[in-house]
């Protein structure tokens, strides 16, 4: 395989990394220095654009950090929790687990409440936890699960963190920029998303928006040095620069997507757009009998769980290769409800183009003598 055809790329219906915009990916081509006044520029730039889209430019600061989405999320927890502190994870799929398994790599105090992973998580039943357990002084939650693509009563949950007093972290990695918070500033202390999800840039750089009262008191709780957002933080009040290398390209292409996402119309316009991307994938698989795992109550217009077919001439590796000769990479699934695998509808993708992508799942199981998508 040779790159050096653009258009030649497949279509990525996964969770992220996503398709992204030609012009994007074009703001890659310059090398900035890490100290010159057009890349220190550039930064101030992205954290006060992505303040403003969370709402929250006067009571927040977005302090950006090197790596994927998890390495922002586990800085989160690592910098905004003290010794004293102690979490509820919310969890109903693989992110919220993450959470879990960030806690107890860094001895952070947590507790646990689960749900199935078709099911949102229900605020009545965290309100009734946090009433009975004073100790906890935090819950986190993940807006949309990337696990099924279900979305969580953000609004609901925040409303009772916020009666019985606790604070509000929140995991939007695969939602923000897409699907609103919907928050009032002092419904949550901090929320944590990425460069290469819902606002189509490239992957390499994740952001947590930190409430100031928050990040002011979080010296020292950090036990890793790269991921201490307080310290990171420090740095950008400094003099308005990173603590270590930044990766400068993919900021350079982070911009020129946001240029992109207020172009569309900001989040209600990529959200109609998701929508629509949603609607034509969900009506064109069912009408070849495939079945979502979620009702479409729940479902979030990001990534959509199919179960998989009963059809005994239906085998998925052979599906998914067939799909990405033809141009189109799909995801498997990593439930443990049920045997799935999801296709996603975020990313600069229209409807005509997951259109299709339905004609060509189409063809593929004609080819593969699959009568029906339906589950057993
Ligand atoms: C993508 C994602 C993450 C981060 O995953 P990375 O692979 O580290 O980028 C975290 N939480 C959710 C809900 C996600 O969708």
């Amino acid at each position: 395989m040779t790159y050096s055809n653009i258009a030649s790329d497949p279509l990525l219906l996964t969770p992220g990394p996503l398709t992204t915009s030609v012009s994007v990916k074009r703001a890659m081509l310059h090398d900035l220095g890490s100290r010159d006044k057009t890349f220190i520029d550039l930064t101030e730039r992205i954290r006060l654009r992505l303040t403003s889209i969370a709402q929250v430019e006067d009571t927040h600061v977005c302090i950006p950090l090197q790596g994927s989405g998890t390495f922002v999320v586990e800085a989160m927890m690592s910098t905004l929790l003290a010794e004293a502190d102690k979490i509820l994870i919310l969890a109903n799929g693989a992110y919220g687990q993450r959470i879990v398994k960030i806690c107890a790599r860094h001895g952070i105090n947590h507790e646990v409440l689960e749900w199935p992973e078709n099911e949102p998580v229900d605020p009545v039943q965290v309100s009734l936890h946090l009433s009975e357990n004073e100790s906890i002084t935090h819950v986190v939650v993940v807006h949309c699960e990337t696990t099924t693509g279900i979305i969580n009563p953000l609004q609901e949950i925040a409303d009772v963190v916020a009666i019985s007093g606790r604070l509000l972290l929140i995991d939007s990695m695969s939602a923000f920029g897409a699907i609103p918070l919907g928050l009032a500033s002092d419904k949550f202390t901090a929320v944590a998303a990425s460069s290469n999800k819902c606002l189509q840039g490239l992957p390499g750089v994740g952001f947590c928006i930190v409430s100031k009262s928050a990040i002011q008191n979080a010296q020292g709780n950090s036990k890793s040095l790269v991921l201490d957002l307080h310290d990171q933080w420090k740095g950008f009040e400094l003099n308005k620069q990173w603590r270590f290398t930044p990766p400068t390209h993919v900021l350079l292409g982070f911009d020129q997507a946001l240029n992109e996402f207020d172009a569309e119309g900001g989040i209600n316009a990529r959200h109609k757009r998701y929508n629509e991307n949603c609607k034509v994938l969900v009506d064109g698989m069912r009408s070849m009998g495939f079945e979502t795992l979620l009702p479409d109550a729940v479902q979030a217009p990001i990534i959509v769980t199919f179960l998989m077919p009963a059809d005994p001439n239906f085998a998925f590796e052979k599906f998914y290769d067939e799909l990405a000769d033809r141009g189109y990479v799909i995801y498997p699934g990593k439930l443990t409800v049920a045997e799935t695998f999801r296709m996603g509808c975020i990313g600069d993708l229209n409807a005509s183009q997951i259109s299709a992508a339905v004609d060509c799942v189409r063809e593929v199981i004609e080819l593969m003598h699959v009568k029906s998508g339906a589950p057993s």
